[in-house]
């Protein structure tokens, strides 16, 4: 049977050279496949290595509705369960990292700022995040607005 190629597989391969979300506005340019892309599916799914990786694989995760991700990665007991895609209209403009904090073997905090437009107006979402290692994997506890709590 001469089947062709299904379309969603050449669709996904697309997506998958396209530059990462997290990577926007600098210069590393890395397509999502080399980036965050291979934590949110296949072999590396859920192997973010840190706790750095795993929050610019979560703010793609965000741009691109991937809310299985989003919930794999969060604490159990603080993941909203009312957890929804972007409203139509909402633009993720950027991921900033402002500082990425080790604490111990297992904690690490990570401060960002995440730029996004919707409706014409621009919103800065400014938060210092926590995140524990559990079985290995780094999962999101949760965050404070701020950069920092230390300053
Ligand atoms: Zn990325």
């Amino acid at each position: 049977m001469n089947r062709p190629a299904p379309s969603s597989e050449a669709a996904a391969k697309t997506a998958d050279r396209s530059p990462c979300p997290c990577d926007l506005g600098t210069s590393r340019r890395l397509a999502l496949a080399d980036c965050c892309g291979r934590y949110h599916a296949g072999p590396l799914h859920l192997q973010a290595p840190d706790a750095l990786a795993l929050m610019r694989s979560r703010y793609s995760a965000y741009v691109l509705d991937r809310l299985d991700y989003l919930r794999a990665t969060w604490d159990a007991s603080r993941c909203p369960v009312d957890l929804t895609v972007n409203e139509p209209g909402l633009r993720w403009l950027g991921l900033e990292i402002r500082g990425h904090r080790v604490i111990d073997a297992d904690h690490q905090e990570v401060s960002f700022v995440a730029r996004s437009k919707f409706a014409g107006k621009a919103h800065r979402l400014v938060e210092t995040s926590r995140f524990e290692r559990r079985d290995g994997r780094w999962i999101y506890l949760d965050g404070e607005p701020g950069e920092s709590r230390r300053d």
